[in-house]
């Protein structure tokens, strides 16, 4: 037996050996189509000749010099792409090796820049109930899923979580899909009037929430009326887009379509395609001027920053993104998908929303399609359907929660780019002979 430490520890799961495209290949030769890119990683699919060559050329002329000592050709390139696409003024990039060392990265800058512009009374961050930044403490305080904090209790800092922009659950029957954004995003404004708007460093949001809410995109205006506030209050916007961004929803950031640019912008999944682990924090000349202009430093730093390996990677992912038209097809392919869903399963008992972006997709499941009752949390059924799923040689992403009582079980579906039509046929048949053996 390996003595790897395996996070699901009463479960071994297979092995993977290969990897082709769009599917997966384990060491029985068993295929797997990959229907959730892992979780929103793998958006090129696997075997990307061009991404490949662009690290193994690295790794031959440079693999590791530190940032403490360096800049490197591969980072210095990436950020410049990913500021000449970037919106509103974010002009600064800090490539980090991860999601979570994005978020971290972004709350700490946050902190940082209220000390060094004088406000160090700004300590409080405001994020949403249903979200996840990521598993570090940071991160981890500023998600709102009780599921993934529940051991940490004492350790977590104190963030105000507001209600989510949630709109299958939450707009009213006589509001309109606007009048229901506006009145989700008055919880900010409403929150911080309670706390004190000068105690509060940010507000932090994935503009399209994934892993707790299955692609949930936001009610028109909602965003805009959440960057007035912010603007109103003076307090910094941040937007996680580590699972939503890189052209995931259609546009190279998912915010673009909400008609809003943050102050600080996280990103990572698709930006390495899996091929290595990178993340990245952009940030406004603003805030990264106050601290040139002040200590000098952001006091904040890890071994494997800016990796030129990495970097090389995250600069062909980018690239191919744009230089393949693939935001073109993900609205496309993403149409077709949805289309396909909502035939399948547009009047399924147990299925109430479908719903996302591009090629970032989601499908609640309800006891009750009338009612909107959940299934009871104790049937697990994200983990039977993810078993199901797997047998059928399918890898979508299901999640089972319980906010405020009322969310239920949810499965997120974002897969490779270049997925073809006949695959996405094959991906609507697999979940559906999971879903029926299943519930
Ligand atoms: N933010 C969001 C929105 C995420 O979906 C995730 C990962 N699921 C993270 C942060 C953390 O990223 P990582 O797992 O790379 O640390």
């Amino acid at each position: 037996m390996s003595h790897i430490f395996s996070r699901h520890c009463h479960a071994t799961p297979p092995r993977a050996v290969g990897g082709e495209g769009c599917y997966l290949i384990d060491d029985s030769g068993k295929r797997y189509l990959d229907g959730s890119g892992g979780a929103a990683v793998s958006c090129l699919g696997h075997g990307d000749a061009d991404v490949t060559a662009a690290i193994e050329a690295q790794l031959e002329q440079l693999a590791f010099a530190h940032t403490g000592f360096f800049t490197s050709e591969p980072a210095e390139k990436l950020a410049d792409l990913l500021i000449e696409h970037a919106p509103g003024d974010l002009d600064r990039v800090y490539l980090v090796s991860g999601g979570s060392e994005a978020t971290e990265a972004a709350i700490k800058l946050a902190r940082q820049y209220w000390v060094e512009k004088g406000e160090p009374g700004r300590g409080r961050l405001i994020a949403r109930k249903q979200s996840y930044h990521g598993n570090t403490i940071g991160a981890l305080s500023a998600g709102g899923n009780e599921w993934r904090r529940q051991q940490f209790g004492p350790l977590l800092l104190d963030v105000s979580h507001i209600d989510p922009c949630y709109e299958y659950r939450y707009r009213r029957d006589d509001e309109s899909a606007e009048e229901y954004g506006a009145r989700a995003a008055q919880a900010l404004e409403d929150e911080l009037l309670r706390v004190g708007p000068d105690t509060v460093m940010a507000f932090m949001a994935e503009p399209v929430v994934g892993a707790t809410a299955g692609a949930l995109a936001p009610a028109p205006g909602y965003f805009k009326r959440i960057r007035e506030i912010c603007d109103k209050y003076g307090i910094l916007l941040i937007l996680d887009e580590v699972m939503c961004g890189m052209g995931r929803t259609g546009s190279l950031f998912a915010c673009e379509q909400d008609g809003i640019a943050p102050d600080i912008l996280c990103i990572a999944k698709g930006l390495g395609a899996g091929y290595q682990p990178i993340g990245a924090m952009l940030c406004t000349a603003e805030i990264y001027q106050t601290l040139a202009d002040g200590s000098g430093f952001f006091q904040h730093g890890h071994t494997y920053l800016g990796h030129p390996a990495a970097a090389a990677a995250g600069h062909a992912v980018v690239s191919a993104i744009l230089n393949r038209g693939l935001i073109a097809r993900v609205k496309e392919q993403g149409d077709k998908l949805v289309t396909r869903l909502e035939d399948r399963f547009g009047q399924h008992p147990h299925v109430g929303d479908i719903r996302g972006r591009g090629l970032f997709r989601g499908i609640e499941l309800v006891a009750d399609r009338d009612t909107k009752a959940p299934f009871d949390p104790a049937r697990k059924l994200g983990a039977a359907l993810k078993k199901a799923a797997f047998n059928e040689g399918l890898i979508c992403y299901p999640m089972s929660g319980t906010i405020d009582g009322k969310t239920g079980d949810h499965i997120l579906l974002a897969p490779p780019f270049i997925i073809e039509d006949a695959q996405l046929d094959e991906l609507v048949d697999k979940l559906d002979r999971a879903i029926t053996a299943t519930i």
